[in-house]
């Protein structure tokens, strides 16, 4: 591991520490407190996807276990807030892995956007929209030129429709969104200016309705109508299908830590609590358990497999991390659901850590592409 990496392995991992201490509050929480993302700010996270080049950790695809590893240990702390925080390497991927090349305009950009990211610019996404099942090629939205002066370099558009789980709204200074431009027959991938920006329809921004998940309940992640929401769009003419493949091993690997995160957590604290009464444990607990475990095992080994693939730039890379993905969704749930019939009827409580994490698991079948464009690609990957 590089030196910058390990430092900001070290001040994240001190940062998590600190949050295990509080879990009891922070799995009450609705919402997100902005100290959370200046800590994890100065621990240099925003920078591990930056480019070594441009002033960041970002050695290539094998930076991608240091980072996923990251974000699987914060998730132990305090799901949410790693949900949230990791959309900004997973969208930052997109310019990361973009086909966009040496062109002037493309570089400028990137350029830009990692020199704000170091800078402590927090982004993320608010790209779904209901009834597209999360195919961010179906959106409804539009875009239209605006005059205004950019936030970054490229085309100001004012972007118009209806979104929804923007995780980090609120927080997040830059989100990233898709619309179809005026004239054009394909839709584009934007970047909205949500800096500060109030969610009451004055600034192109309102607030359709609170996020009240029961799982990863304080992710803030918000339905918004957008009303010439102003954005810059990415300097890439090309398909926005070729930008979400070329990230998309990198970002299903993200989700997947994250909700691997939670799991370590709780086998782990489950181990401590059973181990004092193991040779107590009737034949039934004793093979839930066992399953427990082994279905954890099984999470680790795949999500191992598409972290491999996405750090040597295999060709099935894709096929391989959106598999990891929803496997390790299934196997997730089972965990949880296993660990309760363990450790009892208490677990359904919520002031029990295992009820907050049984839902929290169960966003990650839901995350991009969510179960049933997963395996549509899944399908179709299989085939090369
Ligand atoms: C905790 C959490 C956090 C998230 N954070 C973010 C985020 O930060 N940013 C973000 O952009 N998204 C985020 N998402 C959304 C996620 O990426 C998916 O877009 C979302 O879960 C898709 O929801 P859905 O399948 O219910 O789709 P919906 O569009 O609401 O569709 C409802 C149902 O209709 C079906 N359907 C819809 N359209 C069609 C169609 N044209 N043809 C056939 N069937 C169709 C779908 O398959 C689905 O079963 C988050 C989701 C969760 C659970």
């Amino acid at each position: 591991m590089a030196d910058g990496v390990a430092q900001v392995d070290r001040a994240v991992r001190e940062v998590a520490a600190a949050w295990r201490e509080q879990r009891a509050e922070r799995q009450a929480r609705r919402h997100l407190e902005r100290d959370d993302f200046d800590a994890l700010r100065d621990a240099g996270l925003l920078g591990m996807a930056v480019p070594v080049a441009s002033g960041g950790a970002w050695e290539g695809p094998r930076s991608a276990r240091p980072l996923c590893e990251l974000y699987r240990h914060l998730a132990g702390a305090d799901p949410s807030v790693a949900l949230v925080s990791v959309m900004h390497p997973a969208v930052i991927g997109f310019w990361l892995f973009g086909p966009g090349g040496d062109a002037e305009a493309w570089v400028a950009q990137r350029e830009a956007i990692f020199a704000g990211a170091l800078a402590g610019e927090q982004w993320g996404t608010i790209t779904s929209e209901p009834g597209s099942g999360g195919d961010v090629t179906k959106t409804k939205s539009v875009a239209r030129p605006l005059s205004a002066e950019p936030f970054l370099p490229g085309g100001v558009f004012g972007v118009s429709g209806d979104k929804h789980f923007g995780s980090g709204s609120g927080i997040c200074h830059r989100m990233v969104t898709t619309a179809v431009a005026e004239g054009d027959a394909e839709p584009a991938m934007f970047v909205l200016d949500t800096d500060g920006r109030p969610w009451d329809g004055t600034a192109g921004l309102e607030l359709l309705a609170e996020w009240d998940g029961a799982g990863m309940a304080a992710t803030q992640s918000h339905a918004m109508r957008l009303a010439d929401a102003p954005a810059v769009r990415m300097a890439w003419d090309g398909s926005i299908q070729d930008v979400v493949l070329a990230a998309g091993p990198l970002i299903s690997t993200l989700f997947t830590a994250v909700v691997l995160g939670v799991v370590d957590e709780a086998v782990g604290l489950a181990r401590g609590q059973l181990a004092a009464k193991a040779d107590q444990l009737r034949a039934y607990e004793q093979v839930e358990w066992t399953r427990a475990e082994a279905d954890h095992w099984l999470a680790v080994q795949a999500y191992e497999g598409a972290l491999r693939s996405v750090e040597t730039g295999a060709p099935t890379a894709l096929h391989d991390a959106v598999r990891a993905k929803q496997l390790g969704a299934e196997l997730a749930e089972s965990v949880l659901l296993r660990l309760t019939r363990v450790l009892g009827g208490g677990t359904y409580s919520q002031r029990s850590p295992y009820s907050r994490w049984f839902e929290d698991v169960r966003a990650l079948g839901f995350l991009r592409p969510p179960w049933g464009l997963a395996y549509d690609s899944m399908f179709l990957t299989s085939f090369g």
